[in-house]
This record gives structure tokens, sequence and C-alpha cells, in this order.
């Protein structure tokens, strides 16, 4: 039986949690988050509203009001609860997005971004390797790619080298890596130790490659942050070149797992979020 099916009834004492974002339907955090509550032994629930652009602060109002345990928080609103909270974690200052809001026991909320912790967990569950001591390429310099370029620098990367199509933009993503960030070109991918794509490139219907697959080698390792489609065409180049890589479902579950843990309280069941992950998506 699934996780999510042993699910206790909702009942007058159950505690609500969700997602919120514009679309949500598909959001696979309920599924993640009602795996984690079950194993737990948790009365709790988690449920995906959809909150139109522009409404994220009015979310947040709604989650004190309602009296909801926690929100994982989805694009478009991720910068607008950042500003909406009544405190913020330290990487939500640093990165000016928050994807995961608690209520304290005062009844306050406080935002968090669980990215760069997810994308380390993520990283040593599937290659039990550490970016601590080595060179780390981030391609891309969005939301997910400052998360993952400012985690690698403070825990311990020897250099996180941005890689962007935009050059602004990645400047202000290496900046968040603070001494060790620096802005590169492609062809300071050969160097890195671990290579990460952080674009959209890939995403979806999309069958572009983030950057030239030649570029990469074997001994490196290569994560693609992007988890639908499982196997992007850059994923694929580089498994074919017989390059340890990865997709972006341990980031997802790791995220997830630092947000249920913020709202709980208790270390995050893992093993039974990407047990209902795996299911989920076959
Ligand atoms: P975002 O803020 O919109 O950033 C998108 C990035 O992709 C930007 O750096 C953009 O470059 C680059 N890009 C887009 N199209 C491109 C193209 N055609 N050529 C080159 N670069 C291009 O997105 P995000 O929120 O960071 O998300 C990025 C990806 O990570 C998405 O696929 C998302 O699903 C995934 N993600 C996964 C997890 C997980 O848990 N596994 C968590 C978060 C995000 P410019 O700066 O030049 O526009």
């Amino acid at each position: 039986m699934s996780p999510v099916l042993s699910m206790s009834p909702v009942s007058g004492a159950t505690r609500v949690a969700g997602v919120i974002g514009d679309p949500v339907t598909h959001s696979l955090s309920p599924i993640l988050h009602n795996a984690a509550f079950a194993a737990l032994g948790l009365d709790w629930v988690s449920v995906p509203f959809p909150v139109a652009a522009g409404k994220g602060a009015q979310a947040l109002e709604a989650m004190r009001t309602l009296g909801f345990a926690g929100l994982s928080v989805t694009t478009p609103h991720k910068d607008a609860v950042a500003q909406a909270a009544d405190e913020v974690s330290d990487a939500v200052e640093a990165l000016g997005a928050a994807n995961c809001l608690v209520r304290l026991a005062d009844a306050r909320i406080r935002a968090e971004n669980t990215d760069g912790d997810g994308f380390l967990g993520g990283l040593t569950a599937d290659s039990d390797v550490t970016v601590q001591g080595r060179t780390v390429v981030v391609l891309g310099a969005g939301g997910a790619a400052r998360a993952i370029a400012r985690a690698c620098a403070q825990a311990g990367a020897s250099q996180v080298l941005v890689v962007n199509r935009t050059a602004q933009r990645a400047e202000v993503c290496a900046g968040l890596a603070g001494s060790v960030g620096a802005v590169a070109e492609p062809a300071d991918i050969s160097d890195a130790d671990i290579v990460v794509n952080a674009t959209t490139v890939g995403m979806g219907a999309d069958r572009g490659l983030p950057c030239d697959p030649a570029l990469l080698h074997r001994g490196q390792i290569v994560v693609d942050i992007v988890y639908n489609p499982l196997e992007t065409p850059w994923l694929a180049a580089a498994r074919a070149q017989g390059i340890e890589a990865f997709n972006g479902l341990a980031m997802l579950v790791h995220q997830a797992a630092v947000a249920i843990t913020h709202w709980t309280g208790r270390p995050a069941p893992v093993a039974a979020m990407t047990s209902a992950l795996r299911t989920r998506l076959n």
C-alpha cells in the first residue's frame, strides 16, 4: 500500500499544510508531504492551493488566519512571501526568495529557503559525494541556481563558477557564493568536479542542452536539477559518455524533507517520501 493511502482520515484535529503556486495542480509536493506525515504517524494533511500571481502575500495572511502549519511555495510567489513573512532565514535574506513558510509557536510566520540544503542533501544521497573542496560549475542564475551557488559556497566548495546566458544575472549569482564565486565561460566546465544544470533548458518538451556535452568528461559528477522529464537530453548525453549523472528527484525530495523538519520538528522520513514519489511517477 502506498504511504499516501495509509493517511488517517481528516478530522477536527487534523493539521493542514500545503503548497501554493500558479499553476499548482501538477505539484508533487502533496505526495511528498503526505507520505512524510503518514510515515511519522502525524494527523496532518497537505493540500495544493492554486493562488493567482500577485496574491502571494494574501495567501500568507490566509495561512495565518486559517492556522495552517506550513506551506511550500512555488512560482510565482517566492519573492512576495519572502517580503511578507514576519521573519526570514539567512538564506531568504540573501536570496530574496522563499520556498517554505513555517508557522512558529507564537503564530508568527517564518520564511525559509530549502532549495540549497535540498540540493546538497540530494547530491550526497545520489552520489555519496559532498561539495567540500570541490569546484562546482552552476549552469544558470535563476532562483534555483542562486540557492545552489550560495549553499555550495557555505558547504565548503573551493570554487563556485556560474555560467549563464545573461551576464548580469551570472554576476549576482556568483556574488552569492562570496569569495569562492566567479562568473565563468562554457570552456571552464571541463575543469569542474561537479556540473549542475540549474537552467530550465531540457524541461518539459524542451529538447535543448544547457551546455555542449563534449565539455563534460568521466570523473565529473553531473546533476540536472530538472526532474520532468526524469532524463533530459543533457543527462542522457552525459550518461552515454559513462559520466555519473543524476536527475533532480533527490533534490526535490530533500528540499521537501527540510520543510517537513521545519514544520514538525522531526527528522523527515526520506525513504518513505522517495518511495511515494517513485510510485507516483511510475
Ligand atoms: P528561473 O528562475 O526561471 O531561472 C531560469 C534559468 O534558466 C535562468 O538562468 C535563465 O537564463 C536560464 N535559461 C532559460 N532558458 C534558457 C535558454 N534557452 N538558454 C540558456 N539559459 C536559459 O528558474 P528556476 O526557478 O531557477 O528553475 C530552474 C529549473 O530548476 C527548473 O527546471 C525547475 O523545475 C528546476 N528546479 C528543480 C528543483 C528540484 O527540487 N529538483 C528545485 C527548484 C527548481 P537567463 O538568466 O539568461 O534568463
